[in-house]
């Protein structure tokens, strides 16, 4: 079996990934309007009729913009948490009942052909969760919206074959920048802001120790970092451990407005 994944969308200004298991189809994440998450799709050969569902991490606009377009046009099922599905609710719109799924932290499922385990991140949401995505022994995690790396999300994504992890912000860029607020300031520094290229860099270590071959660096800000100044910090923090990024480990940034690559991960070890 093979697995599919292509971070269509990832940053502060909207998120959306695509993944493919067997003939199941879905997106984590609506974070941008449905006619550009459509046309995205459409770039990578995907017809949106043919998803099988979307998930959401959480409530921030930023993540459901076109969810609930999307599930109307195309009558996809949503799945998120119950806080989640109250908070949100009013911001997408009206869905018909039949396409409203409930998840909850720690209890997995099966969508088609995808195991999907959702765990808890720490961000200042209701109840905000990441998701795990099986398809046979290949996993692939994505963990962004969490203002630090708790033991449990380590937990939840060790092992995984890809991991996309946020790299939000360097600290001294975010304390620097002029036109944010101390309150927004603090918000994104705190436990349950974002995380910063260097965290990022530290959770890596442990992930790639653990087994992880790919990693993709995901919902950078806009204003307080860059994809060059994101790689830098994680490549440097793992070849002073003597691991080297296109040889021991790929790694690649999500860029904020431009659909990344598929990936094409096989169970054989194959992949790309
Ligand atoms: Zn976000
Ligand atoms: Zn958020």
């Amino acid at each position: 079996m093979e697995m599919y994944f292509c971070p269509l969308f990832s940053g502060s200004s909207g998120n959306a990934l695509f993944c493919q298991c067997g003939s199941t189809r879905l997106l984590i994440d609506a974070g941008k309007t449905g006619k550009c998450i459509g046309d995205a799709l459409a770039g990578i050969g995907v017809d949106p009729a043919s998803l099988d569902g979307i998930l959401i991490t959480h409530e921030h606009s930023d993540h459901i913009l076109g969810a609930g377009v999307l599930a109307r046009r195309y009558h996809l099922p949503l799945y998120a948490t119950q806080e989640t599905w109250r908070a949100m609710t009013g911001k997408i719109g009206k869905i018909s009942g039949e396409l409203i799924r409930t998840v909850q932290a720690g209890k997995d499922f099966f969508l088609g052909d995808l195991g999907v385990q959702p765990f808890s991140i720490p961000h200042d949401a209701a109840d905000p969760v990441g998701y795990r995505l099986w398809g046979g022994n290949i996993s692939i995690s994505t963990a962004t919206d969490l203002g630090c790396f708790p033991e449990n999300v380590y937990a939840a994504i060790r092992g995984s074959t890809l991991v996309l992890l946020e790299s939000n912000h360097d600290p001294d860029l975010l304390r620097a920048n002029p036109t944010y607020s101390a309150a927004l300031k603090s918000r994104i520094l705190g436990d349950h802001g974002h995380l910063s290229n260097e965290a990022c860099a530290s959770a890596l270590l442990r992930l790639i120790a653990g087994g992880t071959a790919h990693v993709i660096l995901g919902h950078l800000s806009g204003e307080n970092n860059t994809p060059t100044l994101a790689r830098r910090v994680s490549e440097t923090a793992l070849l002073r451990e003597g691991i080297r990024p296109g040889n021991d480990v790929q790694l690649r940034v999500a860029l904020r407005d431009e659909t990344g690559d598929v990936y094409t991960l096989r169970r054989d070890g194959g992949t790309i």
